[in-house]
């Protein structure tokens, strides 16, 4: 049963939203947010059992094919703003460009109705992403979205796991909900949230090694050199291939997430999507005191030229994301000195001395 004194995601925006131009309806918009997402939650929740397993038999505008539950999360996160007349423009993962809606709201919406869909066939972790801007004055064109992360009012996620959860910011840290489905609401179970300043986790798609920067790959065989390394302490690898469920691990666990860019040509900008998955991930990570960068500087100040515009993403806790930075630096400068191996050196580890 709902204790009075719990704080619902409602009771929460209504006194955290900032004062200001957007103050209101940004909280209002963030309301029905939650409730698309508490829609979302329940169609993932029952997926097979009511046909939506599976491909939907459409790609999406960037020819990655589309399932059942893609369109379904895009057509209710659509519908779900668009009544209120709030949110002036949207643009999805799943929609080629921005899509203006009738009247006068002054926001716009970015979004990944449902990330990491991929592991929907084996029932593992999923989300949804979302970024709020205010909609500039004058203009009609995909230029309305085009603006750096530094401009967002709000960013969030879902994560449908065990529990559906939310966090979000609108520039006062990072909080976390949970959904108390029998109540149907979402209730404040992870007031700012700050991510550990030391984590042991570090988080990338390893079978990309050869295809990495050296950079990336020099902070990799530190981490796996352990304590007979440089780094002189262990690590431990994880990888959910979800964007939500992996930087959820970072952002409560501490540690790095790393999607950078490789030479793999669909990789070569980097793979997540700047507008709709690294912007609102590096602000919720910012607010929590971590950092988010692309290896050669901060992701919220990357100025957007595309809306589907990929970039590379490495993020988690400051100290971690800092080295990564200088090793880039040290590499592009050309006096890095990348870790080998004492196995394959000199000083074998077989050998004394
Ligand atoms: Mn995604
Ligand atoms: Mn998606």
């Amino acid at each position: 049963m709902l204790n009075p004194g719990y704080t619902t995601i409602s009771k929460f925006l209504i006194q955290q939203v900032p004062e200001g131009p957007h103050g209101r309806e940004l909280a209002a918009l963030l309301v029905d947010v939650a409730a698309v997402i508490k829609a979302i939650s329940a169609a993932v929740g029952k997926g097979p059992l009511v046909g939506l397993a599976g491909l939907a038999g459409t790609e999406n505008t960037q020819g990655e094919q589309q399932k059942k539950l893609d369109v379904l999360a895009d057509d209710l996160f659509a519908r779900g703003v668009e009544w209120s007349e709030l949110v002036g423009a949207l643009a999805s993962e799943e929609r080629e460009d921005v899509h203006f809606v009738e009247g006068n709201g002054r926001l716009a919406l970015v979004y990944d109705p449902l990330d990491g869909s991929a592991n929907l066939d084996v029932n593992l972790p999923v989300g949804t992403i979302f970024s709020v801007l205010a909609l500039p004055e004058t203009g009609r064109g995909t230029s309305v979205v085009l603006q750096p992360g530094t401009c967002q009012l709000a960013a969030g996620y879902a994560i449908y796991g065990p529990s559906t959860q939310v966090v979000l910011t609108v520039g006062r840290g990072t909080h976390g909900f949970t959904l108390d489905r029998e109540i149907g609401n979402f209730v404040l179970t992870h007031p700012d949230i700050r991510v550990p300043d030391e984590g042991s986790d570090y988080l990338i798609n390893a079978s990309n090694r050869r295809f990495w920067e050296p950079p990336v790959a020099r902070y990799v065989d530190e981490c796996k050199a352990g304590k007979e390394g440089p780094r002189g302490r262990d690590f431990n690898t994880r990888w959910v291939a979800s964007m939500v469920a992996d930087v959820h691990r970072i952002l409560l666990r501490g540690g790095i997430y790393m999607y950078p860019r490789d030479q793999k040509p669909e990789n070569r900008e980097g793979r997540l999507r700047l507008l709709y998955e690294a912007n609102p991930m590096s602000m919720i990570v910012e607010q929590a005191g971590g950092a988010a960068s692309t290896g050669r500087g901060r992701i919220l100040e990357v100025v957007p030229q595309r809306i589907h515009q990929r970039v590379p993403v490495i993020l988690g806790s400051r100290a971690e994301v800092a080295r990564v930075e200088r090793y880039h630096a040290e590499f592009d400068k050309g006096d890095d000195k990348p870790y080998s191996s004492p196995l394959f050196g000199e000083r074998s580890l077989f050998r004394s001395g």
